[in-house]
């Protein structure tokens, strides 16, 4: 299940570099509408500026991260054609993406749900919502567009309350978004602490002790994670650690891949 959940851009026809709306500030290459191809991606889907995407400071393409719904939309879903091939289902091809991405983001997250409680008629809801999850994704494109996604994604967000609830010494209750934006937690003990849903944009946790601390849905845009052992946090995603600042020191949990632009002390 969880190669199904990483990136293989080489099976994919370059759909996030499309199908998305991107931001010049947010670190892309130019402002773009959704469902306009990146003046970088070139005919067979790689990018011309793939090796210099750091020396750029192309921070929004290298924080990217599909979960595996490109190359499953790709394959999968269209394996007659792709959006180039087949123009008049574009937009379509988008929709499903984004409709997949998002099946695969709660996918993510229950996976680790799973393994983080042994409460059982907990276990068996998660387990009941990783089935209908799976299901989902493997309805054809007609039906994955009529989904009701919010319904699915409000009993996934009840699930994982639930866990975030039982694994957190200091759980919040969902309703309030902390804001910790540039604050210095330096060398803290921050175990077991639930951060789901906060701002921890520039935020120092540089050499803290991160045991079972919960980071579900916190921005971690440029958190200065050097130095920093981050193998026993919860809820991590490859797209944090990837917009995060980490170095040579820093420890991921052994699913997560080490960005490329960590280098150095
Ligand atoms: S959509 Fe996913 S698999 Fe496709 S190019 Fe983007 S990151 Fe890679
Ligand atoms: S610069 Fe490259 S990785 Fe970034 S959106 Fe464009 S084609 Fe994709």
């Amino acid at each position: 299940m969880a190669s199904k959940l990483k990136i293989d851009c080489e099976k994919c026809s370059g759909l996030c570099c499309v199908a998305l709306y991107c931001m010049k500030t947010d670190g892309f290459p130019a402002n773009k509408e959704a469902g306009i191809p990146c003046k970088n991606l070139m005919s067979d889907f790689c990018c011309t500026i793939h090796s210099n995407l750091v020396s750029k400071n192309m921070r929004g393409c290298l924080a990217y991260d599909c979960f595996g719904a490109g190359q499953k939309v790709t394959q999968v879903c269209y394996p007659n054609g792709d959006w180039k091939t087949n123009p008049g289902q574009a937009n379509e091809i988008f929709d499903v993406f984004l409709i997949v991405f998002q099946l695969h983001q709660m996918l993510w997250y229950l996976v680790e749900a799973l393994s983080l409680i042994s409460d059982e008629p907990l276990k068996s809801d998660i387990d009941a919502l990783i089935s209908e999850n799976q299901q989902m994704t493997n309805l054809i494109p007609d039906e994955i567009l009529n989904l009701d996604i919010e319904k699915y994604r409000l009993q996934v967000n009840q699930a994982l309350k639930r866990v975030s609830g039982m694994i957190s010494s200091d759980s919040s209750d969902g309703k309030q978004i902390y804001d910790y934006f540039g604050t210095n937690f330096k060398k803290a003990n921050l175990d077991g602490r639930d951060f789901s849903m906060s701002l921890m944009i520039a935020a120092n946790l540089e050499g803290c002790s991160l045991q079972g601390t919960n980071f579900l849905g916190a921005d971690m845009r440029d958190t200065n994670i050097k130095n920093t052992d981050l193998s026993g946090c919860v809820f991590l995603t490859q797209m944090q650690i990837n917009s995060a600042k980490g170095n040579s020191n820093t420890k991921i949990p052994v699913k997560l891949s080490r960005p490329n632009s960590w280098q150095g002390l």
